[in-house]
């Protein structure tokens, strides 16, 4: 990457245009009611009423008023005096007030955010694009190139450690931060014994391991699945290493050369970050409803304040961890690292990151077969950010629910989250839906987990920003202890023969035991 701190500058501009023209947006072109939205609709003479807006093609229209045709569909869109004009209660007297109490999703926008949404997105799939070659090269290059299954084993044992441990901590952090806030006393006031609404897909611990093992790995690769696409690349490099270089020089060439590619398209396609960063932004405020907002904010405010607290606290270990173990100044981690961070904040998601995360680490002095490995890995699977989320809306519902989690309970808590995260994938809101676990785990139940999808957005931005810098740190931390895997060897192709075309395909197969 040419021009490093200019262009960290440039995403930092980038999101900043992003908040403002979004809110501009936000307060000129208001979203309006969306199809699937709950409302609550008052009428001049005290009647308040609920009304569900149809949400699918074949819905049924449900009338407002209950005695004219208005039907609801034709809300869709529709805000302010607007919306309320020409409908009437029951009784015929005008509605006077409509509160959206839920809402699914943001489908029915103005044109020009429509824009902003088709620009973002562009930038989005470009990324997505490049992260199903991107996961498979690097991997197995990473994997072949550290040379022999003990390497490999220390590389590993000494990841997983990191990863464990920093999602372990960022529980404890996110725990506390409950215990000491209690903003689940809060929410039950407003709650009352109301019932959730839309369920929620529950998984359990045998779906998550399960899924682990593709039956069928091009399936896998088709359907982005990339815990199942690690695991297949993970055993086949592991195979690699077994058969030694000589017999396997044709693939990790081939490989070897897809990596280079691929790294090519990345930096094009992150040059589009400052663009791409900003449209998504903007687009994620310009689709707020203020109204709806301050509607959740009673009840959910103080707990989206305490996972932003954690969050920060997390991040701020991290960046010590760094300092500390990684033997890099955590100022200069924060720059090089700034524009995966930006492009996290914007997309909610580490496997749409992962090919500018790559990029990043190239300047952190850590060798690629390091990089290779433990950054793919980390999108995957380790997530502090989700884990602590995960951590913290759970013990946020037991006191909801009034119900007491003792110690063990937490710990409890604490240890399912960390698998829980690692079962979620890289995607927007995948954290929540692993949560039932968590919540199976001490018994309680899933019914309010649909009530965090509200206020998800932003506090996903955030996770998914403290996610990659997990990987990040335990990426350089990883480098810092293995000091003899140096960048200055990152060349291996040399060490694999030149493919020979006319080479016989029978040679026993050699194990290599260095
Ligand atoms: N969006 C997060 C990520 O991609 C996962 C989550 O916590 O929902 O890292």
């Amino acid at each position: 990457m040419h021009e490093k701190k200019g262009f960290a500058f440039k995403v930092l501009v980038g999101i900043l245009l992003g908040l403002v023209l979004g809110t501009l947006m936000m307060q000129n072109m208001p979203v309006g009611i969306q199809p699937g939205d709950t409302l609550e609709v008052s009428s001049s003479n005290g009647l308040v009423m609920e009304v569900i807006v149809p949400d699918g093609k074949d819905a049924a229209p449900v009338n407002i008023d209950g005695t004219d045709t208005t039907d609801s569909f034709a809300l869709a869109g529709l805000h302010g005096q607007a919306a309320l004009d020409g409908l009437s209660d029951a009784t015929g007297q005008p509605v006077t007030e409509m509160i959206t109490v839920d809402r699914k999703g943001v489908t029915v926008k103005p044109p020009a955010t429509e824009v902003v949404y088709v620009l973002g997105q562009v930038f989005l799939r470009l990324l997505k694009m490049l992260v199903v070659p991107l996961i498979i090269a690097t991997v197995l290059v990473g994997i072949a190139s550290l040379g022999n299954i003990k390497k490999l084993g220390k590389i590993g044992s000494m990841t997983a450690f990191w990863y464990v441990g920093t999602m372990l901590v960022a529980t404890a952090i996110g725990l506390t931060y409950v215990n000491v806030l209690q903003p689940g006393q809060a929410a039950a006031k407003i709650w009352g014994d109301e019932a959730g609404s839309a369920a929620i897909a529950s998984q359990t611990p045998a779906d998550l391991i399960l899924r682990i093992i593709p039956t069928n790995p091009i399936q896998a690769i088709a359907e982005l699945d990339v815990v199942g696409m690690l695991f297949f690349v993970i055993i086949f490099a592991f195979a690699m290493l077994a058969m030694g270089k000589r017999r396997t020089a044709p693939v990790f060439n081939f490989f070897e050369s897809l990596n280079d590619i691929i790294f090519v398209l990345i930096g094009w396609v992150m040059s589009l970050a400052p663009y791409g960063v900003s449209f998504l932004i903007a687009h994620t405020m310009a689709t707020q409803d203020v109204g709806f907002l301050k509607q959740i904010g009673q009840s959910l405010g103080l707990f989206a304040l305490t996972v932003v607290l954690a969050l920060v606290t997390h991040w701020i270990f991290l960046l010590v961890m760094v300092g500390i173990f990684g033997k890099m100044n955590p100022f200069k981690f924060i720059q090089k690292l700034g524009p995966a961070m930006s492009v996290a904040f914007g997309t909610n998601s580490s496997s749409a990151t992962l090919p500018v995360t790559m990029r990043c680490i190239d300047d952190m002095k850590v060798s690629k077969r390091i990089r290779n490995f433990v950054i793919p890995v980390g999108a995957t699977l380790n997530m502090d950010g989700t884990a602590l989320f995960e951590a913290t809306a759970v013990l946020f519902f037991a006191q909801a629910f009034a119900v007491h989690l003792d110690v063990g309970a937490q710990a409890l808590v604490a240890f399912t989250s960390v698998a829980a995260a690692m079962g979620a994938a890289g995607i927007p809101s995948a954290g929540l839906v692993t949560m039932t676990i968590v919540l199976s785990a001490v018994g309680l139940p899933d019914s309010k987990i649909s009530l965090l999808w509200a206020i998800d957005r932003p506090l996903d931005m955030l996770r998914t920003t403290v996610n990659i810098t997990g990987d990040a740190a335990t990426c350089r931390i990883v480098q810092s202890f293995n000091p003899d895997i140096r960048p200055e060897d990152d060349d291996v192709a040399e060490e694999y023969e030149p493919i020979d075309p006319t080479a016989s395909h029978d040679d026993p197969v050699v194990i290599d035991s260095e």
